[in-house]
């Protein structure tokens, strides 16, 4: 009786342990998709400010064309009205305003020479920037598709783990029941094999023997009895329930 309720114990661990799992598995991607999602962002963000960066030159250079056109405009006025002077101090006073134009035109079309050279540097970035943000896109599309496969599947194996352990736990006395319980809200396999070092002749020695949970060594005494089957034997360390190799769960040998 005690050996069967060691092995739907031994059966119930196995379905927790691939419970959680499952919930590691998932637990991965969400954070994964996350990061990615951070990085796209970071691009995005690269590529607005090159954008943005290339809106304030050719601005600026639309600026820079306006002012050349009044210095241009200007500039002949200025040649008429020298045509017409009285004297030689309103010819000089126009000669040093036109030349002051000369040179502000001069710097007007060093600017657009500049940005030519800047709009060109930036279009390039940008056209680099937009495949970067492509392929972080495409990244992020597939763990997010990934992410969604896998919830799918989870949902369908833990649906079915969870009937599962519903049934198992159901044919359990109720103090094993809420043994069992207890010890899971401590560890995901509350149940272990009890381990047997192998002799010389390569079989398992029962008088020896080591809890698979904590990897602490089980008194004589408690590895006399745990074969007697005589009630349901923690381990002395860990307080996990102890189950011997003959109560494995078929699904779970490999
Ligand atoms: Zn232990």
């Amino acid at each position: 009786m005690i050996k069967d309720q060691l092995t739907t114990l031994a059966r119930l661990a196995a379905i927790d342990t691939q419970l959680e799992e499952l919930e590691e598995e998932l637990g991965e991607l969400p954070q994964e998709v996350k990061q990615l999602e951070r990085a796209m962002r970071a691009k995005q963000s690269v590529l607005d400010d090159i954008r943005l960066q290339l809106e304030e030159a050719q601005t600026a250079r639309s600026n820079a064309r306006v002012r050349v056109q009044e210095l241009h405009d200007r500039e002949k006025l200025l040649g008429e009205q020298q045509k017409t002077v009285r004297n030689n101090r309103e010819f000089d006073a126009i000669t040093r305003e036109i030349e002051a134009i000369r040179a502000e035109l001069k710097e007007q079309e060093r600017l657009i020479g500049s940005v030519n050279l800047t709009e060109e540097n930036l279009q390039q970035r940008i056209g680099e920037q937009e495949k970067d943000c492509n392929d972080a896109q495409e990244l992020l599309q597939a763990k997010e598709d990934e992410l969604r496969k896998v919830a799918e599947e989870h949902d369908e194996d833990t649906k079915k783990l969870i009937d599962d352990r519903i049934l198992l736990i159901g044919t359990l006395p109720s103090e094993a029941r809420a043994l069992y319980e207890r010890i899971h809200e401590r560890f995901a396999n509350a149940a272990v094999l009890m381990r047997h070092p192998r002799g010389s002749n390569g079989q398992p020695v029962y008088s020896r023997g080591a809890c698979s949970g904590c990897f602490s060594a089980g008194s004589s005494l408690r590895i006399q009895q745990i074969r007697k089957y005589d009630a349901i034997h923690q381990c002395e360390h860990c307080s996990r329930i102890l189950f011997t190799d003959e109560c494995i769960p078929a699904e779970s040998e490999d």
